[in-house]
């Protein structure tokens, strides 16, 4: 199968201001991700709100460029982008934002909110855009005749089907979907993701999926890049991580959503808050809220490598392997359970 998009190690550093007489703080949202995805497949992307997950989908869908890293998109360069293709490259990628309401202009009637697109970046005369933008109205399940009314006349549901017809108008290879249904009723959301599928198969594309939702991560996903403080915890395919998270991080995630994951999973509940991303732990960015960190963590950061089918950022990970995460595997150096027992959660 085609990659359309592939990444390596993306970076994404902010200076932050503080105050006239003080050098700006460095605050590094992403710190060097890499992933590929091919053409029909499903990346999500998941971890709490301030993981750097938003930050990744920008800098793919060409909103930001990364301070580091390379990226390719439908073959070419997306970093230095050479001017003839920048075009090409922006049209290849499309985003659908997480906000219905917000992502159409109330004041413009459906049909332009569709044809804009075409007129901007095509050669198609009036009647053709009118023509494509009645079909891709019926291609994401709502009748024709709506392309006359306004954003306002639909239901959040309908508007996110508009904003994904819009998306798809100038036929991209790459959808970037930040979290698309979580504005959803969640009866609505299972129609948007299926039709998420059904537009995925018919065009062969590729999706980015940024969620914090497990549940609907366990229903689109093919891949799945888990992130803490910019950097990946664990990474590969859905089947694996749902089934068998070897990083703690993975595990509490899944434990905290009732029902997405397998028996391996154990009831890791996570304590405290984020850390600040101007204020990282040392050594293993997870240290100050894993349950089973031992002075190694806080020391030595913990290097993504290849375990069982995926990668994992963690020093025990093929302990975990082959003990699961309630018990003492029999290597020396390994954390003592009791650190796990004795965690209680704050959400
Ligand atoms: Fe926890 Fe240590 Fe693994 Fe980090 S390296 S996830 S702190 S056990």
């Amino acid at each position: 199968m085609t990659v359309v998009v592939e990444a390596k190690n993306l970076r994404q550093v902010y200076k932050i201001r503080r105050g006239m007489f003080r050098e700006p703080a460095q605050l590094q949202a992403v710190g060097g991700v890499s992933f590929a995805i091919e053409a029909g497949r499903t990346l999500a992307v998941v971890g709490e709100s301030g993981c750097g997950k938003s930050t990744l989908a920008r800098m793919v869908s060409l909103i930001e460029k990364p301070t580091e890293g390379s990226l390719m998109l439908d073959g070419s360069d997306a970093v230095n982008t050479p001017a003839a293709d920048r075009k090409r490259l922006r049209q290849a990628v499309q985003l659908v934002f997480q906000n219905p309401y917000g992502s159409l202009n109330p004041r413009k009637k459906i049909s332009a909110v569709l044809e804009d697109p075409l007129a901007i970046n095509t050669t198609l005369d009036a009647a053709q855009r009118a023509e494509k933008s009645r079909a891709m109205l019926a291609q994401v399940g709502l009748r024709p005749e709506y392309a006359a009314r306004y954003p306002h006349m639909f239901s959040g549901g309908q508007r996110q089907r508009i904003a994904i017809a819009r998306a798809l108008m100038l036929n991209p290879k790459l959808l970037v979907a930040d979290e698309p249904v979580s504005a959803l009723d969640v009866s609505i959301q299972a129609q948007v993701l299926n039709l998420l599928a059904d537009l995925q198969s018919e065009f062969k594309l590729a999706f980015l999926f940024i969620s914090h939702d497990l549940a609907v991560v366990r229903h689109i996903a093919h891949e799945v890049l888990v992130m803490y403080l910019g950097h990946v915890m664990e990474q590969g395919p859905k089947d694996k991580l749902f089934s068998r998270p070897l990083h703690p991080y993975t595990n509490a995630l899944l434990a905290s959503t009732p029902g997405v994951g397998g028996r391996n999973v154990q009831r890791i509940v996570l304590k405290g808050e984020l850390p600040s991303p101007l204020n990282p732990p040392s050594g293993c960015v997870f240290s100050s809220r894993c349950p089973y960190a031992v002075e190694r963590c806080r020391a030595e950061r913990p290097l993504p490598r290849p375990v069982d089918e995926r990668i994992v950022a963690c020093h025990f990970a093929e302990q975990f392997l082959e003990s699961g995460f309630g018990e003492t595997p029999a290597t020396p150096g390994f954390p003592e359970p009791a650190a796990v027992d004795n965690v209680f959660l704050a959400g």
